[in-house]
Parts: structure tokens; sequence; C-alpha cells
């Protein structure tokens, strides 16, 4: 799994404030409030890709198929659920930004109840 999101994050912020100065210029008589409005859309962009990111290279993003104390557990019949695969789950964050996770999802064998793992 990528865990280097420092490149990607740094080019976002770069652009944020870049941006922002440019904005600044187009805008020199922007109220506060206009440049705080401004300001909260373009953070929210990385505010959503950081979010993201993190979100999904925690490691209970995974359900493990292996034999392993992370292993995950129908909570109901104690049986190891089984992975089937990846769905894609979206949450919507603070300022109404859609947030795309892509999650393994798994069945218990026994009841049939599905589960994404926490986090
Ligand atoms: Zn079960």
């Amino acid at each position: 799994m990528n865990r280097d999101f420092g490149g990607k994050w740094q080019a976002i912020a770069e652009e944020v404030i870049s941006g922002m100065k440019g904005w600044r210029l187009e805008h020199p008589r922007a109220t506060m409030q206009e440049i705080e409005e401004e300001l909260d859309e373009r953070l929210g962009k990385l505010r959503v890709q950081m979010l993201t990111d993190t979100a999904m290279a925690s490691d209970s993003t995974e359900i493990r198929s292996g034999i392993g104390a992370e292993r995950a557990v129908c909570p109901a019949c104690d049986k190891a659920v089984e992975a089937r695969g990846k769905q894609e789950r979206l949450l919507t964050s603070q300022h109404n930004q859609v947030v795309r996770l892509e999650r393994s999802y798994g069945v218990c064998p026994q009841c049939e109840a599905g589960f994404f793992p926490s986090g």
C-alpha cells in the first residue's frame, strides 16, 4: 500500500498557496468573509485529499484473509469473516465534499452479515 502522500499533499498545498495569492491579486477589495470563503474552498480540496489518503492507509480498511490477530470476526457468531474483495464506499465529509473510499468487504460464513472494517 502506498503511504507516501507527502509529495502529493505538498503539490496540492502549493496549489492552494499560489492559487490564493493569485486570487488575492485579482480581488484586491475582497472582504474578510470573501477571503475566508475562498480559502475554505481551496483548503477543502487539500483536506479531502488528506482525509481520503489517510483513511485509505489505515490498516483497518483491510480485512485480512490470512491468519492474524487483526483478522475480522463476526461479533454475532465469532466466526472469521471471509474477504469478498473491495467495495467503494462514499462518505460525505464536512463542507459536503464526497470522500471516495475503497475498502475491503467481508461476509460472515455463518450468518452472511456483511462487514466493512470499522475505522
Ligand atoms: Zn455471523
